[in-house]
């Protein structure tokens, strides 16, 4: 039954040879990535299969070592298992080792390595809206999984002065002081999300990121002084359910530019489907795919009811 509805969903006969990729998290039933990396496959014509395994936390440890037990490509690992996958894969991506969680695994020999193109497909996106991150003072609103990756990526990049804006501000505080001591050369400084400071960090900023959950469906919007931005700041938001967020729209009216989750999302997809294919991947199909997926209104409804969606 699960073949017959996997099948349907790559639209490519499953035979003997089928290499079998997927994404392993908990709860994954929401997962987009099914719907982009199939459609990829199709199109290219490759022999490939991308399943949604529910993977509960406990069960890790063996889902990864059925990896090399049943002769899987890889994988994508999504929440809650980004981090906690790392102990038991035999190799790590230097990447990996910086920003501490994975997206992606690979296996390779008999080896399982581990890969973040979450970091990578941010800087993708990034560069798809003509945004370098050299010499740029950045605004990160978050301290999580996905702000992390973001400021590593900006810290990699050269950017010149990074604030992060946070909730918990201790929590961001951790997270800076790991980045400044591995990149001495940025200025990483925490402000609270609502407090005294943050119309001053906004005024100086060439980019904003929201890297929090705010402005999903059903989620309160960001609360942020847009009016203090420069004219010329680029405004990224990590959702993509909407993918017009109130974020996007508000900074769209005020006349700046904007990036939206869907570019990380769909670039993230496309450096795991080279890492499992050796292939390019055919970026603008896996876009195509998730919008008519998130288009979708049984899935859409189900996208936006969900407070914890994976990325992958
Ligand atoms: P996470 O690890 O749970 O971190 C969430 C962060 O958001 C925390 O810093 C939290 O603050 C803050 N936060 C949560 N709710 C908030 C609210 N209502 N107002 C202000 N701050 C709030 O989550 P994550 O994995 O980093 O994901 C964050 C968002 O990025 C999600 O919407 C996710 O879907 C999206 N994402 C997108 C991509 C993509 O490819 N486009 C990739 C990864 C993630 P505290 O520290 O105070 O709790």
């Amino acid at each position: 039954m699960a073949a017959e509805q996997t099948a349907i969903t790559s639209g490519l006969p499953v035979s003997g040879r089928t290499r079998v990729v997927g994404v392993f998290g908990w709860p994954v039933a929401h997962s987009l990535s099914p719907s982009m990396h199939n459609a990829a496959f199709r199109h290219l014509g490759l022999d490939f299969i991308y399943v949604a395994f529910p993977v509960a936390p406990a069960h890790l440890p063996e889902a990864l070592r059925g990896i090399r037990a049943l002769d899987l490509v890889g994988v994508n690992l999504t929440i809650p298992h980004k981090e906690a996958a790392l102990p038991h894969l035999d190799t790590l991506a230097p990447e990996v080792e910086l920003i501490g969680a994975a997206n992606t695994v690979h296996h390779e020999d008999g080896c399982l390595v581990g890969y973040n193109t979450d970091a990578r497909g941010f800087t993708a996106a990034l560069q798809e809206a003509r945004f370098t991150a050299a010499g740029a003072r950045g605004v990160l609103v978050g301290a999580g999984g996905a702000a992390r990756a973001a400021l590593w990526e900006l810290a990699r990049g050269g950017a010149r002065a990074i604030t992060l804006l946070n909730r918990t501000p201790s929590r961001a505080q951790a997270l800076a002081e790991a980045v400044a001591r591995q990149f001495p050369g940025v200025a990483v400084e925490v402000r609270p999300l609502r407090g005294p400071g943050r119309a001053q960090a906004l005024a100086g900023a060439d980019l904003l990121v929201n890297a929090t959950p705010a402005g999903m469906a059903h989620e309160p919007p960001l609360d942020l002084p847009l009016e203090a931005l420069p004219d010329s700041c680029l405004v990224c938001d990590l959702v993509y359910t909407p993918p017009e967020t109130p974020l996007l729209r508000a900074a769209r009216d005020r006349g700046l530019r904007t990036c939206d989750g869907l570019g990380m999302l769909v670039h993230q997809g496309a450096l795991s489907f080279g890492i499992w294919t050796k292939q390019p991947a055919p970026v603008p199909v896996m876009r195509r795919a998730l919008l008519e997926t998130l288009a979708g209104t049984a899935t859409g409804l189900r996208l936006t009811a969900s407070r914890h969606l994976g990325d992958n």
